[in-house]
């Protein structure tokens, strides 16, 4: 099939969840598993206990459907194939991409994440390996470029995980361009250094001023390849960017419900994260619906993304859930998140 085939072969907005394993302690306090997905099928339940009046329970069944469910024998490479590989050589032909995981991040001690980093992290280096081979073959001597860059959004703020948390500030040109001044960009050829720069990354990120898990359950990290070419194909020539393809390890979703804690700092925090996960799910809706408007100003986090969200744009989002009881509402949040996207 042509290029331009393909490319309308795959869906502008694709919605996948993912759930994963129960863990050793959640096996360990006898929790059960309330999430059942039929293997190969693309709807999944959750079992919800609920209590009646005179305090006997009943399990309440709800049903949900979505492009993909993913049970928690599905390898990361799995998910690979079915989120992003399809997405890789579209970004070729003008295509800007955004691959989202969404979900649930555990609290240190009471409970466990639902499985966004584990997802998310291995994407971008098995898309970059993809990306070299074609321009290693399909695009051989044809002058493509890739680029890296790996940055934060914490509490409304950019930072760049690749050059010492840098703190970035955002402009836009009067061309529906936005661009993230001082954000440092490097070129890659081969996979070992993706690979450096991506664990440079996230250990800027968990190790960050306030510490360990605390700081990236309620930051929005966001990994970007670019693929550039000059107008000729030549090296002496600026190249300018062809595609785009980003990866986004969104904050937990609960933590925009942390709007009613004490502390003025976290208060903030929530609201602006709340702020953010709605203004994504109206871009992607309004995406979905070819709406003229994309309400990308709602947050710092959809302004960022504004040029993945004009023109010829495909997204995906992974929806991460837990299995167990303890996590039912959140799962379920989750899920109508999703719902509401698709
Ligand atoms: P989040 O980023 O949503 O807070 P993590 O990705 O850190 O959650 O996952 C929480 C824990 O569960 C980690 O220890 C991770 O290794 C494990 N985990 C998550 N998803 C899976 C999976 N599909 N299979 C096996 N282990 C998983
Ligand atoms: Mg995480």
């Amino acid at each position: 099939s042509t290029d331009k085939e393909k490319a309308s072969s795959v869906a502008k907005i694709k919605v996948v969840v993912r759930k994963r394993p129960l863990n050793k302690r959640e096996l360990a306090k006898k929790e059960e598993d309330i999430v059942t997905i039929k293997s190969h099928s693309n709807y999944l339940t959750v079992h919800e206990t609920k209590l009646k009046v005179d305090l006997t329970e009943y399990v309440e069944k709800h049903e949900f459907v979505f492009d993909a469910v993913l049970n928690e024998e599905v390898s990361n490479d799995e998910v690979y194939r079915e989120t992003v590989e399809p997405i890789v050589p579209i970004i070729f032909q003008r295509t800007k991409a955004t691959c989202f995981a969404y979900g649930q991040t555990g609290e240190l001690v009471v409970a466990v994440g639902s499985g966004k980093t584990y997802t998310m992290q291995p994407l971008p280096l098995k898309a970059s390996q993809d990306i070299l081979r074609l321009m290693h073959h399909t695009y051989r001597n044809q002058g493509f470029q890739l680029f890296v860059s790996f940055f934060e959004i914490y509490g409304g703020k950019l930072f760049d995980l690749l050059n010492d948390r840098n703190k970035l500030c955002m402009r836009e040109d009067g061309k529906q361009q936005v661009c993230i001044v001082g954000l440092q960009e490097y070129r890659v050829s081969n996979v070992e250094t993706i690979q450096e720069f991506i664990e440079k990354g996230n250990t800027a990120r968990s190790t960050g001023t306030t510490g360990a898990n605390e700081e990236s359950s309620r930051s929005h990290a966001i990994l970007q390849l670019a693929i550039k070419r000059s107008a000729d194909g030549s090296e002496s020539k600026p190249a300018r960017v062809v595609g785009k393809l980003s990866f986004i390890d969104l904050a937990g979703s609960e933590r925009g419900a942390d709007t009613t804690d004490n502390d003025k700092q976290t208060r903030m925090e929530g609201a602006e994260i709340n702020k953010s996960l709605l203004a994504l799910k109206e871009c992607i809706r309004a995406l979905d619906n070819d709406q003229g408007h994309i309400p990308f100003r709602g947050s710092k986090l959809t302004e960022v993304l504004r040029d993945s969200f004009v023109g010829n744009s495909r997204t995906v989002m992974i929806s991460c859930i837990s299995p167990n009881s303890g996590s039912c509402e959140h799962t379920l949040n989750t899920l109508r998140y999703a719902d509401r996207v698709k």
